[in-house]
């Protein structure tokens, strides 16, 4: 899949629309979902132009993985959930359900989150 640089993440990069910001470095973007669901739900993005995890995974740089999960654990403890708990999760493809075409991972946070994932059936 190519990537789409109008995907909505994209804008938000370009600061072409806004987002309720939460940390930015030289490897990602962090801001809050626009229908959370969690207390605390913040959606973090690579800086650069990955449609999916498997796309990340395979094609960014050792610096840009390295530097975009070292952002996702300063995001959590910044957000105050270390100590009580969080979860991180990304979509990918059909089957995962994702909706944005630029690779992102969500914190979840702020409550007890239950367990994992409910099947309606195996
Ligand atoms: P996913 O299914 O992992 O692709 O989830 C995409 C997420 O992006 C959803 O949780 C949406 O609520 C969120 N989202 C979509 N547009 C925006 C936006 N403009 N600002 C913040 N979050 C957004």
């Amino acid at each position: 899949m190519t990537y789409d640089p109008e995907n909505v993440f994209a804008k938000i990069l370009r600061s072409e629309i806004p987002c309720d910001r939460v940390y930015e470095d030289d490897w990602a973007l962090a801001f809050k979902d626009i229908n959370p669901q969690a207390p605390v739900h913040i959606l973090v993005v690579p800086k650069g132009e990955y449609v999916s995890s498997d796309d990340f995974a395979a094609n960014a740089s050792d610096a840009e993985i390295a530097g975009f999960f070292r952002a996702i654990g300063e995001i959590a403890r910044l957000s105050d959930i270390v100590n009580s708990g969080y979860r991180i999760l990304a979509n990918h493809g059909r089957d995962g359900h994702q909706e944005v075409p630029h690779f992102h991972i969500h914190i979840f946070g702020g409550r007890d989150l239950g367990g994992m994932i409910k099947r309606a059936s195996t």
